[in-house]
């Protein structure tokens, strides 16, 4: 997790951090129905983006668990369902950036923790750099020889027009106020370059089907989850920076979470949520949202 979350000045600690649509709208928030122990999420009525009231404090003391040596690293068990991601992932990027040289594209991961991520883009042949705030996820990166800055992207100062892609995974939804670091990501990339971001869907089937329990909602398992968005925000949002949508998509179904159920009933909602899955796909109604932008010229 990176970006320039937690920074926001003037935030008073008592007070909701988020106060106005964080894709920009001036609409009024409504209080929904999704009720979490922050309160009940906020939907933006123009984009229908969702956000939390969380104090500034609570929001600060829940971001403290990024800050580990193994950060994100895969476990034995998740490294095949990584390396797969990643595989799928870095053959989209590279299809879409099309380098002259044809290998060696520079590429920046944004949030980049530990720096598993980081090294599988090596494996698929980018010159791969990464960027954490996290002091000990960074350390830990750079014990491994991979070429990290500890701090926010801003601070890297990076010059203009030094990247052909940049990855923002689970990163956008625990910052109070994304315009910043998108416009900076902008300012990096070459021209046509492509920003991928990865987060959840905040209008998919999970969300409508269980609501307030869905595991990403929460503040208490997925620190400084504060602001959902939709594939309509996502893109307005990207509008306001200076990218054009060049696909996006979405994938899985939710009904459970392990601990809420029986091992039978677990299993037979699973197959549900499997059946589903496919329709959430094409429908856009996934939980999972991977939306490629590419940085237009203005
Ligand atoms: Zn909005």
């Amino acid at each position: 997790m990176s970006g320039s979350a937690g920074r926001d000045a003037g935030q008073v600690a008592g007070g909701r951090l988020i106060e106005c649509c964080p894709v920009g709208c001036s609409d009024t928030l409504a209080e929904t129905t999704i009720v979490l122990p922050e309160g009940p999420l906020r939907r933006c009525l123009a984009c229908g983006q969702l956000v939390s009231q969380i104090t500034a404090t609570a929001y600060a003391g829940s971001m403290k668990e990024f800050d580990t040596p193994r950060g994100t690293l895969p476990t034995p068990r998740t490294q095949r369902r990584h390396d797969a991601r990643a595989a799928k992932l870095f053959g989209k990027v590279k299809a879409l950036i099309r380098p002259e040289s044809g290998t060696g594209a520079r590429l920046l991961d944004i949030g980049c923790s530990s720096g598993a991520l980081l090294r599988s883009a090596m494996t698929h042949g980018f010159d791969a750099e990464g960027v954490e705030p996290a002091a000990q996820a960074a350390e830990f990166a750079k014990s491994t020889e991979l070429k990290v800055f500890h701090g926010y992207l801003e601070e890297a100062r990076f010059p203009a027009s030094s990247f052909d892609g940049v990855t923002l995974m689970e990163v956008i939804e625990h910052l109070p106020d994304p315009t910043a670091l998108l416009r900076e990501v902008w300012r990096v990339l070459k021209p046509n370059g492509v920003l991928v971001v990865g987060t959840g869907n905040g209008a998919s089937w999970t969300v409508r089907l269980v609501g307030a329990r869905w595991g990403y909602f929460q503040v208490a398992e997925h620190g400084g989850h504060i602001s959902f968005f939709n594939p309509m925000s996502l893109a307005a949002l990207a509008q306001r920076c200076g990218f054009d949508v060049e696909r996006s998509e979405t994938r899985r179904v939710s009904l459970v979470e392990p601990h809420e159920a029986g091992w039978v009933t677990y299993r037979m909602l699973k197959v549900v949520a499997e059946v589903l899955a496919m329709p959430a796909r094409l429908f856009g109604r996934g939980h999972d949202m991977l939306v490629f932008l590419r940085k237009s010229s203005r």
